[in-house]
């Protein structure tokens, strides 16, 4: 039976994805990562009622990063699955890093690096080259 406890409260409901009936919670972002970490798709029911306990007592839940990886891994957000960006997205990276700075394309690069791998490759794949050519650019502007 499937069978998840509420990362807020500590109430159980059937799935993760689903409205805490308890308290109203709805897990977004990276907590659906820790709403998978806390269902029987991860835990065994004794798991889940030392987390249920823990969460009522108020104690902070600390999932690793290996915990995070493998929820990752579990809700198909990996290499396999990412879509990556967008052509217009890259085409608006590229114009960006070329003309004003190639920092966002690193800041995308390094902020997606594990939740969205495929969008980070392509975005470093962009701030290489572009960084490069940005450098030596302003390098000709400087030195004339
Ligand atoms: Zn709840």
């Amino acid at each position: 039976m499937n069978r998840a406890v509420c990362a807020r409260c500590g109430a159980s409901r059937a799935e993760f994805r689903e409205v805490c009936s308890a308290c109203g919670y709805r897990a977004e972002g990276e907590g659906v990562l820790v709403a998978w970490l806390l269902s029987s798709a991860h835990f065994d029911e004794k798991q889940l009622d030392a987390a249920a306990e823990r969460i009522k007592k108020g104690e902070p839940l600390r999932p690793t990063d290996a915990m995070f990886d493998r929820a990752r891994k579990a809700l198909g957000e990996d290499l396999s699955t990412d879509q990556g960006l967008s052509t217009a997205q890259r085409v608006g990276l590229l114009v960006l890093s070329l003309l004003v700075t190639p920092l966002p394309a690193w800041l995308v690069a390094v902020w997606w690096w594990r939740a969205r791998p495929r969008a980070a490759m392509q975005a470093l794949a962009l701030a290489v080259p572009s960084s490069a050519a940005f450098v030596a650019f302003w390098l000709w502007v400087v030195l004339g």
